[in-house]
């Protein structure tokens, strides 16, 4: 079945309010994206805040970030280099969203990875979650060595920056958001009460949620070679 390019178009602007209102971003910040089936990719404007956008100004580029067609005085983000990177390397990667969420982005820039769940689905969701090198924005450092995790985690940390997440979808590539500030929120709160040891889930626990995870969710194994563990 084709595309319906303005369902799509709609469906990031109802991902971008909900960012904005989550408070994920902040005035123009963040970006969102889904892969087209011809090849391109329909991506959020420059310079606009996901809170207010309309269908019309989602721009159509290529894999080089180029527009495909001009779209008035709109141009595409120019952090899609960060989503494609993402697109090659995971094929069943169909939408990318990429914000700023204020905990997420404090364990980033702490070089912290969210690795202490307390509470079960944070273990099922999205596993450990990373954090990948720093890169200047707007350039192809922007990636960091998110190719070293990308493949084993649907949600990563960007060191002084922020967060960027990905699924099948843009609604569940935006849930990740969600979930993965939720986590942060939590890991902070048991931080800020002095009892991380005491209320994260006990290591044969999380074994036995991320061996879940990986079977019924065909999950990305995010316990695999590349284990935060390892990287430490
Ligand atoms: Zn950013």
């Amino acid at each position: 079945m084709s595309q319906n390019i303005q369902e799509l178009r709609e469906a990031i602007c109802d991902v971008g309010r909900k960012m904005y209102d989550r408070q994920l971003c902040s005035t123009n910040d963040g970006n969102i994206s889904i892969r087209l089936d011809d090849g391109n990719f329909l991506i959020t404007p420059t310079g606009v805040s996901k809170g207010f956008m309309t269908p019309d100004m989602m721009c159509i580029v290529d894999k080089d970030g180029n527009l495909v067609e001009e779209n008035g005085p709109w141009k595409g983000t120019s952090e899609f280099k960060l989503h494609y990177k993402i697109y090659q390397l995971r094929p069943d990667v169909n939408a990318v969203v990429h914000a700023h969420p204020l905990y997420g982005t404090v364990f980033a820039a702490a070089n912290m990875p969210l690795d202490k769940p307390i509470c079960t689905e944070a273990a099922l969701n999205l596993g450990e979650i990373p954090v990948i090198k720093y890169g200047l924005p707007g350039t192809f450092e922007i990636c960091g060595d998110i190719e070293d995790y990308v493949e084993y985690h649907d949600a990563v940390l960007m060191r002084y920056h922020g967060a960027v997440t990905f699924g099948p979808d843009v609604l569940t590539a935006y849930y990740r958001m969600e979930s993965l500030e939720f986590i942060a929120q939590q890991e902070f709160a048991a931080r800020a009460m002095g009892i991380v040891e005491k209320a994260t889930i006990p290591q044969n626990v999380i074994d036995e949620l991320y061996e879940l995870r990986r079977e019924k969710y065909s999950a990305p194994d995010s316990m695999g070679p590349h284990h935060i563990a390892n990287k430490k």
